[in-house]
């Protein structure tokens, strides 16, 4: 059986260590006689895979012990509404836009309460970060949100640029989640749906610190509740059980790549490459982004020629090398490289690109 390289934006790659060992575990998980999937997720199996995925991720991550870990259904796109619902308490709060999601969960919180956009790179086809002088903060804003890394645009914000504001900094981190080190502390609430960077989709992660909990009107239902979910410890009803599991397998082997310093350095690395077969085909393939805000996980690029695009994907599934279709809003091409994707994907992406930039210049 062959597997392609797979650069598919969600949902993605998972490692396949982690698939073989599930494959393993299928039928009987430790002895327990049936499948994760079969069992309670309140019987004591459970409950110790859903402890020590919380664990290998607070580990990972270095999550302070005045974070709660939630682990909640409904996608990213749900928390564009439950971040609001929980956290506006009447107030305003602000957004700054830097692509497709950022814009989208503006939009959703405006259906909730009162928001405003501190800042927006629309008007530059949202290729790069707004400056210091573009943001126009409100130092009252019940919190400011941003996405740290836009998966459509391949805009991400290095964890070096993000500064204190003096309000909760609520982040989705959905498509770049473990890619590297993050200091958890500077957020308020980080949030990622799990289908790019953690495991299988219907998983959401919510890393919230304590003192945001409890802000949530009566009026909102009990499900949304942040509190409810964090004093029920992720489990007022059944939690997404297979995924939390796959996720945990996936938290083990990123401790086997040497946490999240050792994956960043491959990321580093397979970015690197991506990018100089870019820049370096002499203008046949380009990537519009400022070359400090390039994302290291999503990677769109155009074809000068775009009457060569179908030759290009045709060609690269042939190769074997899946899923490189960029996202419909802005053509063109884009390779997702999350952590599950290795460098040997990488290296074998490059050299396809090289091969079809020479023959077809
Ligand atoms: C994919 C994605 C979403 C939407 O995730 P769902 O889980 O499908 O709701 C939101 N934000 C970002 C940055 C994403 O990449």
């Amino acid at each position: 059986m062959t597997r392609v390289w797979n650069f598919s934006a969600g949902p993605a790659a998972l490692p396949e260590e982690v698939l073989q060992q599930a494959q393993e575990e299928m039928l009987n998980w430790h002895g327990a006689g049936c499948s994760v999937m079969e069992m309670s997720h309140r019987g004591k199996e459970f409950m110790s895979i859903l402890a020590q995925t919380e664990a290998d991720l607070r580990e990972l991550m270095g999550i302070p012990a005045n974070y709660k870990v939630l682990f909640l259904q409904g996608g990213a796109t749900q928390q564009f509404a439950q971040i609001p619902m929980n956290l506006l308490a009447g107030r305003s709060a602000d957004y700054i836009v830097t692509g497709s999601w950022s814009k989208k969960a503006y939009k959703e919180a405006q259906r909730i309460g009162t928001v405003r956009c501190a800042a927006t790179t629309e008007e530059s086809g949202f290729t790069r970060l707004p400056t210091a002088e573009e943001i126009k903060l409100d130092p009252f804003a019940a919190y400011l949100h941003v996405c740290t890394n836009e998966t459509i645009h391949g805009v991400e914000i290095p964890a070096q640029r993000i500064a204190d504001t003096g309000v909760p900094l609520v982040v989705d981190m959905s498509s770049h989640i473990l890619s590297g080190p993050v200091p958890v502390e500077k957020f308020g609430l980080i949030y990622a749906g799990a289908q790019k960077n953690i495991g299988p989709s219907g998983l959401t992660l919510v890393i919230i610190r304590e003192d945001l909990l409890g802000m949530a009107p009566l009026s909102i239902p009990t499900v949304m509740d942040y509190a409810v979910m964090a004093e029920n410890g992720s489990m007022l009803n059944t939690p997404p059980t297979y995924a939390i599991y796959i996720a945990g397998l996936v938290f083990q082997w990123l401790k086997k790549q040497g946490g999240l310093a050792g994956i960043d350095a491959i990321n580093a690395e397979k970015a690197r490459i991506l990018y100089e077969v870019i820049d370096q085909s002499g203008g046949f393939y380009s990537n519009p982004v400022d070359p400090d805000c390039r994302s290291r996980m999503n990677v769109p690029f155009v074809l000068a020629n775009p009457e060569l695009d179908a030759a290009f994907l045709a060609e690269s599934k042939a190769a074997g090398l899946a899923s490189l279709k960029g996202h419909k809003s802005v053509g063109g091409m884009r390779a997702s490289i999350y952590n599950a994707v290795s460098l040997e994907a990488v290296q074998a992406l490059v050299a396809f690109m090289n091969d079809f930039a020479q023959r077809n210049a």
